[in-house]
């Protein structure tokens, strides 16, 4: 198996998993066709589905297209608001896509109706992988848009953070830098977080994706995992594990975004709308 990391828009990933055997490949938040359609050509694979994680644009609008251009393509999510859904999945379905194995994983709480998918292939010696969406982030969580922190305690403790250990965490977006920087505010002590949020810079640089981490290194650095840790309780003033998981939730929704980079065909076109009715006086 195969996993294809394709970053699109301007920090989401989508995937692209292949059998190796047979060349067919699994789709997983087919936000841009272009790009998939680039690399389904380049690896000369099949399209046999998309898995939706939820309904967010950044995530589900390239359905409908792929969905005209391969009549039959089989689109699957747990959300009706997702576009050209065909096959609505429940917690805990199993779906087999020739030797890749895919369980169902409902997480709802980012938005009501998201779904994590786990995936292995039998027999293989390699790791399984969680394509975890808007849910578990390296280093950190989705936002609650439409959830509870009771949700996403379940959600993290007991339906993620349940799986194997080298569970592989492909996730929705590369927040990694800020989550982490965020994750040091919450434990300044914690080495784990340090080490990772170096390299995450490293590969920030080198414009390198930082998916995908493991489940086992997770639970190192992600506060979000870590919520009955001494100096997480601390920082929050909660004991409580779903108080804690609020309280830092919130926490991290207020934490400053670093300043955007600029970009130079915006300031060029900001400037000419600036200047140019000046200039034309003359
Ligand atoms: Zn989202």
């Amino acid at each position: 198996m195969k996993v294809k990391v394709i970053s699109v828009l301007e920090d989401n990933y989508m995937y692209l998993v292949i059998e190796e055997s047979t060349r067919d490949a699994v789709a997983v938040d087919a936000a841009v066709p272009k790009r998939l359609l680039e690399i389904i050509r380049k690896e000369n694979v099949v399209l046999r589905a998309i898995l939706t994680t939820h309904h967010h644009w950044d995530h589900a609008r390239g359905n409908e297209e792929l969905a005209q251009l391969f009549p039959g393509l089989r689109v699957f999510g747990a959300d009706e608001r997702i576009g050209a859904l065909t096959h609505k999945v429940t917690h805990g379905q199993e779906l087999t896509f020739g030797a890749i194995r895919v369980r169902c994983l409902f997480t709802p709480c980012h938005t009501s109706g998201h779904m994590c998918y786990f995936m292995w292939e039998d027999d293989s010696p390699d790791a399984p992988a969680l394509f975890s969406g808007d849910t578990l982030f390296v280093g950190g969580c989705g936002q609650f848009f439409e959830g509870t922190a009771e949700q996403m305690h379940t959600n993290l403790t007991q339906i993620l953070g349940t799986l194997p250990e080298d569970t592989k965490i492909f996730c929705g977006h590369e927040y990694t830098v800020r989550n982490l920087k965020f994750a040091l505010k919450v434990e300044p002590e914690n080495e784990a977080v340090k080490e990772k949020l170096a390299w995450a810079r490293q590969r920030d640089d080198q414009d390198l994706p930082t998916v995908p981490s493991t489940l086992h290194e997770e639970f190192l650095y992600n506060p979000f995992l870590r919520l009955t840790e001494e100096p997480v309780r601390r920082f929050t003033g909660r004991t409580e594990p779903v108080e804690v998981l609020r309280t830092l939730r919130s926490l991290r929704d207020s934490f400053k975004k670093p300043k955007e980079r600029p970009n130079p065909q915006a300031m060029l076109a900001f400037d000419w709308g600036l200047l140019g009715p000046l200039l034309e006086k003359k």
